[in-house]
């Protein structure tokens, strides 16, 4: 293998992602600096010292080996291991959806109807408690329980597996107000009432293309499909979480772009009222809440 350095291999995979995968030319650059930082193990201010070194030819095989898996589509956050969230490294797995910027439109909301414990207000408010369902890698749970010390966060998923990567989040993170119960939604939470549940279920429609495009076919189904119209969980959910809400207590749901007015619809005839939508960053209604 002729011998490069680090500058020349960035280039030459930038090309190859720019050209094979959908990502602009800057995506491109920074995926590829991501694969070579990952395999050197060091981070990008190094990089910018030592661009011009000569890739041994150990580093330079590693890396064209996770590049090569890059080019057939896996998603970096699976190479790599990890994905940002909220401020948070998280630990993710192909068990587990990777987490996505917009849904930290739902940590927002959420964050907007838990107040920030103060010395002054500590006697005065009662710690709130929080339920995320389908908790995945844990980040909606532990965005939420970072930021609110005080909380008491429960957060279930499904999935053993994803809930193991979601523990172990935790731990690395140090964050203790957070406890993690396999349940297929609520089912496992018989009596139990909350300040406000959250979720980030599956809702996109069962014959979607985008489900064979992309990230999307490498993450687990079960997390992303429900059914033909995408809102077979959210129904459930919206239909079994007055039984679980606190007078008063809020129900936050993130959907798709276009379910906007059949989430709210199913929130009102399931007795929610003050139903309003939050846009994402892209200037989307990506989340509904409701008050019971
Ligand atoms: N927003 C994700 C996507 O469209 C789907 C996540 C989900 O189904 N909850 O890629």
């Amino acid at each position: 293998m002729q011998s490069n350095t680090f500058s020349q291999l960035i280039q030459t995979s930038q090309t190859k992602l720019n050209t094979l995968l959908d990502l602009t030319a800057s995506e491109a650059k920074f995926e590829a600096q991501l694969l070579l930082l990952h395999v050197l193990n060091k981070d990008r201010a190094w990089l910018i010292t030592h661009e011009n070194d000569v890739a041994q030819s150990n580093i330079n095989e590693a890396f064209q080996a996770l590049l090569n898996r890059r080019l057939n589509g896996e998603p970096i956050a699976y190479i790599l291991g990890y994905r940002e969230f909220y401020g948070l490294h998280l630990k993710v797995t192909p068990d587990t959806l990777i987490p996505r910027p917009d849904t930290e439109t739902l940590v927002e909301a959420a964050l907007s109807k838990i107040p920030l414990h103060t010395s002054q207000t500590q006697n005065i408010h009662q710690k709130k408690t929080i339920l995320d369902l389908g908790t995945g890698t844990g980040a909606v749970a532990l965005a939420i329980a970072k930021n609110r010390p005080l909380a008491n966060v429960i957060a279930v998923d499904i999935s053993q597996a994803a809930l193991n990567v979601a523990t172990e989040n935790a731990k690395s993170l140090n964050i203790s107000n957070v406890q993690f119960i396999l349940s297929d939604w609520l089912s496992a939470l018989n009596g139990q009432r909350f300040d406000l549940i959250v979720s980030n279920p599956p809702y996109i429609e069962g014959s979607d293309a985008h489900l064979q495009q992309g990230d999307l076919r490498f993450e687990p189904l079960s997390a992303l499909a429900s059914g033909c119209d995408g809102l077979d969980d959210i129904r459930q959910i919206i239909n079994h979480a007055p039984q679980h809400l606190n007078a008063g207590g809020w129900l936050m749901l993130e959907h798709g772009y276009n379910q906007v007015g059949h989430v709210a619809s199913l929130l009102k005839q399931a007795g929610f009222n003050e139903v309003s939508h939050v846009l994402d960053l892209s200037g989307v209604n990506r989340v509904t809440i409701g008050q019971i």
